[in-house]
């Protein structure tokens, strides 16, 4: 999905010039480059596998044979190449790069040819061009201020068309001019119109417990608060030990501390629903990457239960958004750890909110890291000090600046509160304003 994918529409005009002999010429030029490939195309003979069906009691089966067949191997070297087209040469009066485009058709024609009778679809016979017509190259003409001027012998013999009468020139306005077919009374004229990327854009998601770190170049970072769901688990524990220690006296209230499990998982899946579904409508087209969390071992065994609610989260949040939208799933290997710019290893600072690089001293957040890293992984880019300054640096220091800016110019430190989940989500999908922490010494 790259952007140099094309749409070709194409329009016909009308035009009054006498071509014929012209296309005769042509149509006898592509005939001989057919000819000469044809008479050097090498027959191999190969057995082939073929079956029959027969029924017997109501079942059918098939009955294998083996036939022999030629299959041609078409000649493709550059050398065969260049002499036909030295051959094809000889016996050309007009624009030489005529020749190239009737070698392409040729092939193409002998091409389709050959799928067809490897199919068993065509017969062993040589393809004979009847339709009378020329392929254009873009070689072959200028196209200015909506005319087209085509050459058929330089210096000699020019053809133009007028595109601005044409009823369909205001829709081809932007778009570029392709490839041309000449034929007796018409031009066909192909545009190629590049087409809308359906996920334009890339967002990176660093998934940790308190929130889902997100970055791109064209939102920045981008900080969704997930403190809810981690109460919604908090309150249920405390709410489940009260009742198991009721329930290990009473048994009837065994029933009850049971419940309680499923209105968590209940109300934590409600929550990830709403939440992914703001996510995917907030930003559209986007392809979002997240941690491959099967290929995820960095979890130590501290805070053992957090990691568990967590990942379970994780797991649902990562499955939700592939129903929603589009995801790809990333290595997380060293997300967090590994500079975004060097590659280098991140040390933290600041009890584990800020990691700097060891390497190149490059500090960041360290839920930002990973966004970046994984973003930077989506993208294939390696970790290298142009690659980052490119991708991140650039597109992000405005935004940075204005993050600062809305943040009052301070860099508050909203990341020190890490085991302490903040109250304000009264919103489904609340935007937390990350801190705009980014140390920048050495930004290349
Ligand atoms: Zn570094």
């Amino acid at each position: 999905m790259r952007s140099n994918s094309y749409r070709i529409v194409s329009y016909k005009i009308k035009h009054g010039y006498d071509v014929s002999g012209f296309l005769l010429c042509y149509r006898s030029l592509l005939q001989r480059a057919i000819d000469i490939i044809w008479s050097n195309i090498k027959w191999v003979r190969k057995w082939e596998k073929k079956y029959y069906i027969v029924e017997r009691e109501g079942k059918k089966i098939r009955r294998y044979y083996r036939v022999r067949r030629l299959i041609p191997v078409v000649p493709r070297t550059k050398e065969f190449k260049r002499q036909l087209r030295n051959e094809l040469m000889n016996c050309w009066n007009y624009a030489p790069h005529y020749v190239d485009s009737a070698i392409k058709v040729a092939y193409s024609i002998l091409k389709s040819w050959r799928r067809n009778y490897v199919k068993g679809e065509r017969r062993r016979e040589k393809p004979v061009v009847k339709r009378l017509f020329v392929r254009v190259k873009e070689t072959l003409y200028v196209y200015r201020d909506g005319r087209i001027r085509v050459t058929i012998a330089p210096r000699k013999h020019y053809l133009e068309f007028d595109l601005n009468r044409s009823w369909f020139k205001n829709r081809v306005k932007e778009l570029e001019l392709g490839e041309l077919i000449l034929t007796r009374h018409e031009l066909i004229i192909t545009f190629r119109k590049p087409i809308k990327e359906k996920y334009a854009e890339r967002i990176g998601w660093d998934l940790n417990l308190f929130s889902l770190d997100g970055f791109s170049p064209k939102h920045g970072w981008v900080r969704v608060d997930l403190s809810k769901l981690y109460h919604i688990h908090r309150v249920h524990e405390v709410k489940r030990k009260k009742a198991q220690r009721v329930a290990s006296r009473k048994f009837s209230v065994k029933e009850r501390a049971s419940r309680h499990g499923e209105r968590e998982r209940n109300r934590a899946k409600d929550f990830v629903h709403k939440l992914t579904t703001e996510l995917t409508s907030k930003f559209p087209n986007t392809v979002h990457g997240f941690e491959d969390l099967s290929k995820n071992n960095m979890y130590g065994h501290s805070r053992k239960h957090n990691r568990d609610v967590g990942k379970q989260n994780w797991k649902q949040i990562v499955q939700y958004m592939s129903y929603k939208g589009r995801v790809e799933l990333i290595d997380p290997k060293n997300s967090s750890s590994t500079c975004p710019a060097c590659g280098g290893e991140m040390v933290k600072l600041r009890k584990g909110q800020v990691v700097r690089c060891v390497k190149c001293g490059l500090e960041l957040d360290r839920q930002l890291c990973g966004a970046i890293n994984i973003y930077l992984r989506m993208c294939g880019f390696p970790q290298s000090p142009s690659t980052f300054y490119r991708a991140v640096i650039r597109k992000m220091i405005p935004r940075w600046r204005m993050q600062m800016r809305a943040l009052g110019g301070v860099a508050t430190n909203g990341g020190e509160g890490d085991d302490m989940p903040s109250m304000n989500s009264r919103r489904w999908l609340s935007l937390m304003n990350p801190k705009a922490y980014i140390g920048l010494q050495k930004p290349t």
